[in-house]
């Protein structure tokens, strides 16, 4: 593809290019507090939705129309460049005509090549860099059909938001990362600039600075945080909103690693690793979750903790399982004599409160 660059004058072409701002725009008070204070951290690129596609009815959906003159406000005193989702044509030419300088799709509408289509033809003649969010489903073909719809339609400034994708199960990320699709995504588009979306892949504070440095880790260009002035008081993600103080000091402890760059099959290992071992403890964790209600149940019921047997018959039962998985046994007693030491200390644990 012969893409241009979605580096607008005054950005720093330094990685990572970096979007902040509330997932919602609410009031005009919370988009300019919340402005006011990343554009003092440095932030030159603000974000905040006007038109928010929600999963089910009856919620905030949204100010729309009005909220534009809040981002023209935002750009008037701070000077930052705004960017709000489109999901149809009628926000393109609303979002164009307020003067919005970056437009994104979001991932409920890059799975539907109608709508996709629509905001192409929208966009047909205008040169405005536009951000191609993933879709919510793990299909690199539908992300890249997204992106040849854009590109299709003569744009040249695009670039790609990793969002992460969605998953029945939330219990470790909201939308699980699957490094592997964004990493195909750079090899097949090579030159396309790569933003990471952390606090949707996240949907908790907690983990966005790990994210954040691993998708530096990956040559990601760009991070789009969602950045709020009061996270907790939030109309819309509130829990994966951090506040601006948070955001600087996770953007200083970031390391940037350019030199002696691992080759693509190196950095795809490792994650698929990093992610199983993300997996292996988050099962370990609901496991002894289990164990803190068994020691309820036992100190209810006055029983021991140890009970020998059944010692003995879950360290013999994985051991066997183990084989048929190619494990070596005495690996696997091992093992599990650590998980069944760590159970029974939090067991006497419950015991004793
Ligand atoms: C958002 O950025 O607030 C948003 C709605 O994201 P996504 O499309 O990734 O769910
Ligand atoms: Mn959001």
């Amino acid at each position: 593809m012969d893409l241009e660059s979605i580096i607008l004058p005054g950005i720093a072409p330094a990685r990572p290019v970096v979007i902040a701002g509330p997932c919602s725009a609410e009031t005009e008070e919370q988009v300019l507090a919340t402005a006011r204070d990343v554009a003092a951290r440095g932030i030159k690129i603000f974000r905040s939705g006007v038109w928010k596609p929600r999963t089910k009815p009856g919620g905030f959906e949204g100010i729309g129309t009005a909220a534009l003159d809040w981002l023209k406000r935002v750009k008037q005193e701070t000077g930052m460049y705004v960017t709000t989702e489109v999901a149809n044509r009628e926000h393109v030419s609303e979002a164009l005509e307020a003067g919005i300088d970056i437009l994104w799709l979001g991932a409920r509408t890059t799975v539907n090549p109608f709508a996709v289509q629509e905001i192409a033809d929208a966009l047909r003649g205008v040169d405005v860099p536009v951000l191609v969010k993933n879709p919510i489903n793990p299909d690199l073909e539908l992300w890249i059909g997204a992106i040849e719809r854009i590109y299709g339609a003569g744009l040249r400034r695009i670039a790609a938001i990793h969002r992460g994708f969605s998953s029945y199960d939330r219990r470790t990320y909201r939308n699980p990362p699957m490094w592997h699709i964004p990493i195909e995504l750079r090899r097949r588009i090579p030159n396309l600039p790569m933003f990471c979306d952390p606090s949707h892949i996240a949907g908790k504070q907690s983990r966005i600075a790990s994210l954040s440095q691993q998708a530096m880790d990956l040559q990601f260009d760009g991070l789009v945080v969602e950045t709020h002035a009061h996270p907790e008081d939030a109309w819309s993600d509130s829990s994966q909103q951090i506040t601006p103080e948070a955001l600087e000091h996770l953007l200083r402890r970031l390391i940037i690693r350019s030199a002696n760059r691992p080759s693509q099959r190196l950095l795809e290992l490792r994650y698929r690793m990093d992610q199983i071992d993300e997996g292996i403890l988050d099962l370990l964790a609901r496991r002894m979750q289990l164990s803190d209600e068994l020691g309820e149940y036992k100190k209810a019921y006055d029983m021991p903790i140890l009970q020998t047997t059944r010692y003995s018959e879950i360290i013999e039962r994985c051991a066997e399982f183990g084989v048929t998985l190619d494990l070596d046994p005495e690996f696997v007693r091992k093992m599990m004599k650590d998980i069944h030491e760590e159970s029974i200390r939090r067991q006497m644990d419950v015991m004793d409160q």
